[in-house]
């Protein structure tokens, strides 16, 4: 089990790596495969030894080799944080390949779209239909019979988000609706501690910013992207936990 995290966790610093191009690229409408990566300043061509996740970072200082230019702590910050998810994963579901597979996807899935939420306030649509597809084909191989709980999930949970949106139109967008589908289309019944932590973390920091800048700060909306991708997690990892503890507290 051990070699298997460690493998896991140096594919998340890869994978970390490859998010972070996807994060930059696509927003940007640039070719996600094709192009060796640049400079974002001088648009030098990187070299590989320049290129490695978290390290290049470390030992040039967050300074690019061709202008000096600051690098983002963005890169190293994502590529390590992809690394523990991919080990936790690995370390939770271990002996269950479904659930290694698709926690996998569903991780790099909320990753990438932290990283776009952040940057530029979009979730790309590419980036849920390639989970969604990679979902949809890893149930059907293992797990065919979760279909409807997951379908169930899927619906109740964009549909929960569509008249959240349509009520309050600032504060969530069309983009939070379809990544709250695809995270029920993971997640099934786990859809329901995953959105009452987005919920609830969306609220605590809301109201933290408004204690901390008043009023001013009431009238800006938070990117609400990244709150579903932590409560994703949580309901990945604790999910089952987490409605086990409700039921026996509260029937
Ligand atoms: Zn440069």
């Amino acid at each position: 089990m051990g070699a298997g995290i460690a493998l896991a966790a140096l594919a998340g610093l890869m994978l970390g790596s490859f998010v972070t191009v996807v994060g930059y690229r696509l927003p940007r409408g640039e070719s996600v495969v094709g192009g060796r990566s640049h400079c974002t300043t001088c648009r030098a061509k990187i070299a590989a030894y320049d290129n490695v996740p978290v390290f290049s970072w470390l030992l040039l200082r967050g300074q690019s080799r061709c202008c000096g230019d600051r690098i983002s702590a963005r890169y190293p910050v994502t590529e390590i944080g992809l690394a523990i998810l991919y080990a936790t994963v690995v370390a939770v579901f271990w002996g269950e390949a479904l659930e290694i597979a698709l926690g996998l996807v569903f991780v790099t899935m909320l990753m990438a779209i932290t990283l776009t939420d952040l940057d530029r306030r979009i979730i790309p649509n590419k980036v849920l239909l390639v989970a969604a597809a990679a979902a949809v084909v890893i149930v059907a191989i293992g797990d065919p019979g979760s279909f409807p709980e997951r379908a169930i999930a899927a619906v109740a949970a964009g549909g929960l988000f569509f008249v959240a949106a349509l009520a309050h139109p600032k504060g969530m967008g069309l983009g939070d609706v379809k990544l709250a589908a695809v995270m029920g289309l993971f997640l099934g019944r786990n859809i329901a501690p995953a959105l009452i932590v987005a919920l609830l973390a969306g609220s605590l920091v809301g109201i933290a910013i408004i204690a901390r800048e008043g009023a001013a700060a009431r009238k800006q909306s938070l990117p609400f992207g990244p709150f579903l991708a932590f409560g994703g997690v949580v309901g990945l990892l604790l999910g089952d936990q987490l409605i086990h503890l409700y039921l026996t507290t509260f029937t």
